[in-house]
């Protein structure tokens, strides 16, 4: 079977539970395919500090994820909210941070977004930027200009980063089981890398593709030169699933 040495982070969402963790953990960690570097897991937040133990327990290859941080880089008065400090202390090297659905349902703002990656680049974590065109812009076909908005955030005097990684998740192929065409993954994604290498050509980048990735496809986005890597929501709460995609990585 082909493989490609990419990268491949699973997002939980707001999903499982300590038997979960114990069940999927005690498969992932025994296994070369799904303990190996390239792969990091991005679990709630309760659950974190606990994986961080059995991945040092299992001297595992693998990393954790945050799936938010707080905008507020210094400890105080925000009640609810976790900092970078914290979660590197949970043991996440990575933090998610613009995923659609918070964007969405949260309201974040490019503004937030853009304190949000700085806190994490403070404490050397290195956030995976999510962005992505809604439906309506893929048929308008403005999505490229939308794309561009949502990069610019990245050339913000706040941030400065060695390294960082750019998730590109169409929101119409988030959890919808739709699958982009090749060249549509391919055209984005070798978009977001030229802008990059423009812009911020010092900076070591990744561009991953997220959208319904399972088992089944993933040897075809795997296989786009363009795609550094698999952002991986639905399928990484299935274990064979999981380790299906991991395989090919
Ligand atoms: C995601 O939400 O980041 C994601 C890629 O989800 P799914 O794989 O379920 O489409």
């Amino acid at each position: 079977m082909q493989k490609y040495n990419k990268k491949v982070v699973a997002n939980w969402k707001m999903n499982g539970s300590f038997d979960k963790i114990i069940q999927d953990f005690n498969r992932y960690l025994n296994d070369e395919r799904t303990n190996s570097n390239n792969i990091v897991y991005a679990l709630p937040y309760p659950y974190l500090q606990y994986t961080k133990k059995l991945f040092i327990e299992n001297k595992s290859l693998c990393s954790l994820a945050s799936q938010d941080i707080s905008q507020f880089s210094n400890s105080g008065a925000y009640t609810g909210e976790i900092s970078g400090e914290m979660l590197r202390d949970c043991g996440a090297l990575y933090s998610i941070i613009g995923h659609s659905e918070r964007r969405n349902l949260l309201n974040e703002t490019n503004s937030v977004l853009v304190d949000k990656i700085a806190s994490a680049l403070k404490v050397e974590m290195i956030p995976i930027y999510c962005i992505g065109e809604n439906i309506n812009l893929r048929r308008s076909g403005e999505y490229l200009i939308f794309i561009q908005q949502q990069l610019e955030v990245l050339l913000d005097p706040k941030i400065v980063a060695p390294s960082l990684i750019v998730a590109y998740e169409p929101i119409w192929a988030i959890g919808t089981g739709v699958n982009p065409s090749h060249y549509e993954i391919e055209e984005t994604t070798k978009f977001i890398k030229k802008y990059l290498s423009e812009k911020l050509p010092n900076l070591s980048k990744y561009v991953l593709y997220g959208g319904s990735v399972n088992g089944g496809n993933a040897v075809e986005v795997l296989g786009i030169d363009s795609v550094d890597g698999v952002l991986v929501g639905g399928a990484a709460l299935n274990p064979a699933e999981f380790t299906k995609i991991c395989d090919i990585k």
